[in-house]
């Protein structure tokens, strides 16, 4: 099956638009910005201009490449009245509004239906596999190599500049995201990005972090203790570690993303800590570092083998502290492979 008859057989369309950089990606191997895709039945074509032709030419030589100079709405109104394009897919979620009204505009006699292009990329190919595993080892050989730094006194900005430096000596291409880096009370935000606050002893310090290979993501959170743990630190930990090990080892093809994540809450509320856990379990990670199905309560869809996903439960409470414990991992058929390696033992630095 071609690119196009792939596409298209999704979707009850005669072409569909692909406006999403990392769907354009992901058909056509071009990895620029600010260009759109156009695949029918007969014609696969990349919309684009002076900035990326020759890119697009060398990365694409089975795409036709269009300069729209500018024009995108044009150039697609174009190409669909030339291939005769009566429904045309559309990425709703990824268009402005403005563009919407434009099209509608420009060709009324086209129906745009939308369209969840996201869904092709779910379900990871051995290829996509190796480069997400390959950042996933940029990431557990940063954070080894910035533990030494781990220690009263440094503020968590420049914890956070080491270890973005070291994933880009390794060859991150990028950070994946914001790097989070929050200790003491600070790390009772899931998301607290790095600051100026100076780490002190007896803290938790959690770590989120990703690299990028090859256009693909890795994501892990890790989170230690400065000095020694309190017994209260270390029961915490380990009702999360504890969480996040039954979690790795129920998930299996075929479950919904919902179990896995009632199975984490139903352990935390033995210890009770449940309602402390006050985000999902995890998400999906490839070419985007948040992509779906997800592991939360509401998620139905159901794991396939080869989908890619993150398990990360964590408990936040405010004026105390929290921790997080993330791997990424991918679904096989006979159960779940950890693709971040770094240990997960409650380290005391
Ligand atoms: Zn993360
Ligand atoms: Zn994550």
């Amino acid at each position: 099956m071609n690119i196009s008859e792939h596409v298209l057989t999704q979707f009850t369309v005669d072409a569909v638009w692909l406006h999403k950089s990392v769907n354009v990606r992901y058909q056509s191997g071009f990895t620029g910005d600010d260009t759109d895709a156009l695949i029918a039945a007969e014609r696969h074509c990349l919309l684009t201009d002076a900035r990326y032709t020759q890119q697009a030419r060398e990365e694409c030589p089975q795409w036709e490449i269009i300069d729209h100079q500018g024009r995108l709405t044009g150039a697609l109104k174009a190409q669909c009245e030339h291939l005769g394009v009566r429904r045309l897919g559309v990425e709703m979620q990824a268009i402005s509004a403005a563009q919407y009204r434009q099209l509608q505009q420009e060709m009324p006699t086209v129906e745009l239906i939308d369209t969840d292009t996201d869904q092709l990329r779910q379900i990871k190919s051995e290829d996509e596999i190796a480069s997400i595993q390959h950042a996933c080892r940029i990431g557990d050989r940063a954070l080894q190599d910035i533990l030494p730094l781990i220690r009263a006194g440094v503020t968590e900005n420049e914890l956070r500049r080491e270890l973005e430096r070291a994933m880009l000596a390794h060859g991150s291409e990028r950070t994946a995201f914001t790097t989070i880096v929050a200790s003491g009370y600070r790390s009772a935000m899931p998301h607290g990005i790095a600051s100026d606050k100076v780490v002190a002893d007896g803290e938790f310090i959690t770590f989120d972090f990703g690299a990028v290979y090859r256009g693909y993501h890795s994501d892990m959170t890790r989170t230690f203790v400065v000095g020694h743990a309190s017994p209260e630190q270390r029961r915490m930990y380990h009702a999360v570690l504890h969480a996040q090990e039954a979690a790795c080892a129920m998930i299996r093809p075929g479950m919904a993303g919902n179990e896995p994540d009632a199975l984490v809450r139903r352990l935390l509320a033995k210890d009770g800590l449940s309602s402390y856990f006050t985000h999902a379990l995890g998400h999906s990670v490839g070419l985007e570092i948040h992509e779906g199905p997800n592991l939360s309560p509401r998620e139905s869809r159901k794991l396939v083998a080869g989908m890619v996903v993150t398990v990360e439960p964590g408990v936040y409470i405010p004026g105390f502290g929290g921790l997080r414990i993330e791997d990424t991992t991918v679904v096989r058929e006979d159960g779940l492979q950890l693709l971040t390696q770094f240990p997960k033992e409650l380290v005391e630095l």
